[in-house]
């Protein structure tokens, strides 16, 4: 493809990228939500947008399959974001990696006892890093979706998750007892189309960098 190729989740991350696209005389000609389509033609010729999976966006973009696109922080601590350029913070789908508990669960005892917490999480990695650091012994549960189903069906005594209005969490009769950190998405860029297309995607980060600072 002569033009470059931006691969973008559906749902957050690609609604809260349009106005940046938007900057940079950039609009998709189909609404992924209704369309079926994965590859998505865009307002300008020499840029097509490509649907995927959020934890895939990296993988895509490490490849050169796209040239740009769009990762939570979480994905890129979790998944590595090895090989890839990141110079912009897009400040998009913001939330925050949280520690959670079942209302009642005394955590700061436990953890004071030098208890082992079983605690459940999408974010193996995240997780092992916060509790090492803080010389917490626990035992992680590798789990894919739904966290908060964990300590109320018994599998663990906490979860490590994403949270943002925390209204999921109330749901559930859970409280957060530990922020982790701040989460936002970033702009990745494949080195190598960097610098084949540059003249392509350098007006297109600073679009970006336009929008994100202003
Ligand atoms: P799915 O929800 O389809 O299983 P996913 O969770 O990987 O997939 P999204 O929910 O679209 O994908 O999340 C994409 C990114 O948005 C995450 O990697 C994270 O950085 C951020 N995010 C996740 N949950 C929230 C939230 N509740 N509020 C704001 N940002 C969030
Ligand atoms: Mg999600």
């Amino acid at each position: 493809m002569n033009g470059i190729t931006i691969a973008l989740s559906k749902g957050r991350i690609f609604e809260e990228t349009l106005p940046l696209l938007a900057a940079a005389g950039i609009e998709p000609l189909e609404n992924p939500e209704t369309s079926r389509k994965l590859i998505i033609p865009t307002t300008r010729d020499d840029v097509r947008v490509v649907i995927v999976r959020a934890t895939d966006a990296p993988t895509y973009v490490q490849y050169g399959a796209a040239d740009i696109g769009v990762a939570g922080k979480d994905v890129l601590l979790e998944h590595g974001g090895d090989g890839l350029y990141q110079p912009l913070d897009l400040r998009i789908a913001k939330c925050r990696m949280m520690v959670a508990i079942p209302a009642g669960f005394d955590y700061e005892n436990a953890v004071r006892q030098g208890a082992r917490l079983k605690v459940a999480t999408k974010y193996i990695n995240i997780a092992r890093e916060h509790f090492a650091a803080k010389g917490v012994h626990v035992d992680l549960i590798k789990l894919y979706g739904s966290m908060e189903l964990a300590p109320l069906a018994g599998l663990a005594d906490a979860i490590v998750d994403l949270v943002s209005t925390g209204s999921t969490l109330k749901a559930n009769n859970l409280v957060a007892v530990e922020h982790i950190m701040d989460i936002s998405s970033r702009l990745i860029v494949n080195q190598a189309a960097l610098k084949l297309k540059r003249e392509i995607i350098v007006p297109i980060l600073d679009a970006f960098a336009s929008v994100v600072g202003s």
